[in-house]
């Protein structure tokens, strides 16, 4: 994973655009605000034309470059259209990404903070599919710490509610 030299906002960024960025984007989710050509440029040049995550060539002439949130957009509106959220990633890594942060969203429903975690968790932990999910992530050597610490926590959820099960 590279580091990106982060530089001055683009000019067109300005507090009052960003402004209006995120109120659309509080009103339609779905809606891609931040693909502004300005934007894109800039990240590219942040980043070398560089995917952040496996420093492949992304960009013009080269692999398409998607952007990744740092912060997932859905729950960090704040953040979302500042520049500091933003990495660029080759369609492989966005996959990957994705698929990580599915799965840590899954998890965190089973944490104690979540409402019908004790639920969730059991059901998640003897889910065959959670399970081979969770396998094939350690074969490809991407189960990271955060999932690691989710899992684990849901799996204690789950036998504090049902002790005498394996
Ligand atoms: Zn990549």
């Amino acid at each position: 994973m590279i580091k990106l030299e982060r530089m001055e906002k683009p000019e067109e960024l300005t507090e009052e655009k960003q402004k209006t960025l995120t109120e659309e984007f509080r009103k339609n989710r779905q809606k891609d605000v931040w693909n502004q050509t300005y934007i894109r440029e800039n990240l590219l040049m942040e980043s070398n034309y560089k995917c952040s995550y496996c420093e492949c060539f992304v960009g013009k002439g080269y692999k398409e470059m998607n952007v990744d949130h740092f912060h997932y957009k859905e729950k960090f509106v704040q953040e979302f259209v500042k520049s500091e959220n933003r990495l660029p990633s080759c369609p492989h890594c966005r996959k990957r990404n994705r698929v990580l942060r599915g799965c840590k969203n899954i998890l965190r429903k089973g944490i104690k903070t979540a409402e019908y975690s004790a639920f969730i968790a059991t059901i998640l932990q003897t889910e065959e599919d959670y399970l081979e999910l969770k396998s094939l992530l350690k074969n490809c050597d991407l189960w990271d710490e955060e999932l690691q610490i989710l899992d684990e926590e849901t799996n204690k959820i789950r036998m504090s509610v049902l002790p005498d099960k394996k």
